[in-house]
């Protein structure tokens, strides 16, 4: 037989190859010329039945998946639609064989082609041959798209006679999801410590050059002063600054907003880089107070400042941010 593929290889090698010394047999009952050198050379498998076998049989995968094979061995290429067709069965050859430039390209090429209906295929596949991050992808398309995939006849195949794979991709699953709340977790960490580093910035502005309702008292402050560039922030702050003064529970260190508004103070104190020449008001008081009760031996505070300073030395140098809502 003379397959697309040899063809084409004689057509770019003609000059240089002799002629083909043995036959890859296809499952179907075909014969692929090929050179033992080549086949030899591009797979050590191949390499131990050439020594031994001058006829190589190949079981177990579609005529076209052996032509696309054998491409692959003489040109070191596939094309895409070959990778459409035979993508799996190139894998397990490439597995087979130990070709591992061909594993590299179907793992990447099935993982484009990952779909509900044939994850389960490249799952169990991706396991026998050995290829983790394909695996991986695998099941994170299954977490993503369970409903679906569990209608598909591959999973119901999967639950009835592969239960171990089963059980892996479920814990698997709920690893993903796991790691999945962490990380939101995490991100909500990184959004509050920017809002306070903003809120620290607020509040050294308000207290230098003043905003629209508050400001210090060389500072002239009025509604027809156009907002500032964190005018949300600076506008809540300005609330609770005013708050503080009119608050009629003083006791106990006042309401709930007035305590809000303290631990703003102290959070302030604990990063301020001004030491003396600070327009923050009691700046100075909080923080000798905060060492006098030791505040800086209780660790979640410590980390709470460290996080708030380089949050905020972060912005104020202008520095791209980094998208917080990137999932
Ligand atoms: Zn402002
Ligand atoms: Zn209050
Ligand atoms: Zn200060």
């Amino acid at each position: 037989m003379d397959s697309p593929a040899v063809s084409s290889i004689h057509f770019h090698n003609a000059h240089v190859l002799p002629e083909p010394d043995l036959f890859m047999h296809t499952p179907g009952g075909n014969r692929i010329p090929a050179h033992a050198t080549i086949l030899a050379s591009a797979s050590p498998v191949l390499e131990n039945v050439i020594a031994s076998n001058r006829v190589v049989k190949i079981h177990g995968v579609p005529d076209g998946a052996v032509t696309a094979f054998v491409a692959f061995l003489y040109s070191s290429r596939c094309t895409e639609e070959d990778m459409d067709k035979y993508g799996i069965h190139l894998l397990a050859l490439s597995h087979v064989y130990s070709v591992p430039q061909l594993k590299q390209r179907c793992i990447k090429g099935l993982a484009q082609r990952l779909s509900t209906e044939n994850v389960v295929d490249v799952l169990q596949l991706s396991r026998l041959c050995d290829a983790p991050d394909l695996y991986l992808k695998c099941v994170k398309l299954l977490r993503n798209r369970f409903k679906a995939v569990k209608e598909t006849e591959g999973w119901k195949f999967l639950e009835s006679h592969d239960p171990w794979l089963e059980l892996d991709v479920l814990r698997l699953m709920g690893e993903l999801e796991k790691r999945k709340r962490r990380v939101r977790k995490w991100r909500e960490e990184e959004r509050l410590y920017v809002q306070l580093s903003e809120a620290m910035e607020c509040l050294e502005h308000i207290c230098t050059e003043g905003c629209t309702e508050v400001g210090p008292y060389e500072v002239e402050v009025g509604r027809q002063k156009t907002p500032c560039s964190k005018f949300a922030t600076c506008q809540g702050l300005q609330v609770l600054i005013r708050h503080l003064g009119t608050c009629n529970r003083k006791l106990k260190g006042g309401c709930l907003r007035c305590k809000r508004m303290w631990q703003l103070f102290r959070l302030h104190s604990s990063i301020c880089l001004c030491q003396n020449s600070c327009k923050v008001p009691l700046c100075r008081q909080i923080r000798l107070k905060m060492e006098q009760e030791n505040m800086k031996d209780d660790a979640r505070w410590k980390l709470l400042v460290r996080k708030v300073a380089s949050a905020k030395a972060l912005s104020s140098l202008a520095l791209p941010k980094r998208k917080l809502d990137q999932s």
